[in-house]
């Protein structure tokens, strides 16, 4: 842990420059969802408490370097007053004399960063103007700490500069499930595809104890053991990258646990008829039929493999957990770990892609250690990269 938090930063009479990430669904001009904006509401109050001005930096929308009307900042403005309790005042062309004219215990947001060509570039001139707005810069964005922007990277080379509340709370608890764990530590990787995780997986298979493959995913490991799937999700083209990583795992002492039984349907849709089958290398399945989830032995196998652990990572669904009942495996395992991390037994970090809709599902988001919001930079971290927004806050 190399950076700083705003308990460093002397914040008295300063500008404070906070990357947020307010980048929240919006229809018919009204925001939907304010989960995004709520989050970052201790970072903005700690800032005021310490004598700071906050000064909110964030993108919204992919507008690549034009002004786009429709992708103004401007429309998050009501939800973000009512979710700090005060009036906020919105800047589309910041300069610092105008900032200095403001009055103590203002809240600036400032138009979409991305509106500028020199924010996704990391243009230099870009950064420098960005630091001329203020004299810290607060990085409270892990969801966007895995581009390598003006905002996010290149103002904080120039700036003394912090993590904010909601940056400092991810960070820990991702350093805590992966970087320090408490063994024995072990992960759930479902979804769709081997062919998007493959980073993912080679990082985990040398740091873990367990492995356990859910999903579309565990078809194609089955099939790379002989299994015959039929219809079901796979990807024919990544049996060898499942054969490495098996071979890996085996060599690092990781355990793989894969579906020993699953649900098979002929058709993709809710309700879908189905019947329980084993699986394992010598499975035929008919040519219509699909595995759209992991059956009960393989769901109750997780949850026991759950009470030898101290330690669990969770990205993507062991099935199909949009349809019903393909959710099921999903349910059963999620209780678990939810149930072991509010009995104190088991720390669980979840987040990326459908995770966190999936848990939501399963009524199990509020019981887990931490559940993170970002999506693209939750992955990167979990295949060992360092992020770039994250390095940057460490100089
Ligand atoms: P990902 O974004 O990679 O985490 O994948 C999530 C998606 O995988 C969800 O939309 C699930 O419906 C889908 N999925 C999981 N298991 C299966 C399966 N056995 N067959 C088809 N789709 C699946």
């Amino acid at each position: 842990m190399g950076w700083k938090t705003l308990d460093d930063m002397d914040l008295a009479g300063k500008r404070i420059l906070v990357r947020v990430d307010i980048n929240v669904p919006v229809e018919d001009g009204r925001v939907t969802d304010t989960t995004r904006i709520d989050r970052i509401v201790p970072t903005v109050r700690d800032i005021l408490k310490g004598g700071g001005m906050p000064i909110l930096l964030a993108h919204f929308g992919r507008p690549k370097g034009q002004y786009v009307p429709e992708m103004s900042l401007r429309v998050t403005l009501p939800a973000l007053e009512a979710a700090l309790g005060q009036a906020v005042t919105f800047v589309e062309r910041p300069d610092p004399d105008m900032l200095a004219a403001l009055p103590a215990g203002s809240v600036v947001l400032v138009e979409n960063t991305r509106f500028a060509a020199g924010e996704e570039a990391n243009d230099p001139g870009m950064a420098r103007f960005l630091a001329s707005l203020g004299d810290i810069f607060c990085n409270d964005a892990f969801s966007a700490a895995h581009r390598a922007h003006a905002s996010t990277t290149g103002v904080a080379e120039l700036l003394p500069s912090c993590a904010g509340r909601l940056m400092q709370a991810e960070l820990s608890a991702l350093e805590a499930a992966l970087s320090h764990p408490t063994r024995p530590v072990g992960a759930v990787v479902g979804g769709a595809k081997v062919s998007t995780k493959i980073a993912l997986l080679e990082n985990l298979v040398v740091r873990l104890d367990l492995l356990v493959i859910g999903g579309g995913m565990a078809n194609t490991f089955l099939a790379a053991q002989g299994a015959q799937l039929g219809a079901s999700l796979r990807e024919p083209d990544f049996i060898d990258t499942a054969k490495t990583i098996m071979a890996r795992a085996e060599k690092k002492g990781c355990r793989i646990l894969l579906p020993v039984d699953g649900l098979v349907a002929r058709e993709f849709k809710s309700g879908a008829d189905h019947d329980v089958i084993a699986l394992g290398p010598e499975t035929i399945l008919a040519d219509d039929q699909m595995v759209l989830d992991a059956g009960p032995e393989s769901a109750q196998a997780v949850a026991d493999a759950f009470n030898d652990l101290k330690t669990l990572i969770w990205n993507g669904p062991l099935g199909a957990f949009e349809i019903s009942p393909f959710d099921r495996a999903t349910n059963v395992a999620a209780a678990a770990a939810a149930g072991l991390s509010k009995a104190g037994s088991l720390i669980s970090v979840a987040g990326g892609g459908d995770t966190v809709a999936a848990l939501n599902q399963a009524g199990a988001s509020d019981d887990f250690t931490y559940i993170s919001t970002a999506g693209g930079a939750f992955l990167e971290w979990m295949e060992g990269k360092e992020l770039p927004g994250v390095a940057a806050l460490e100089h």
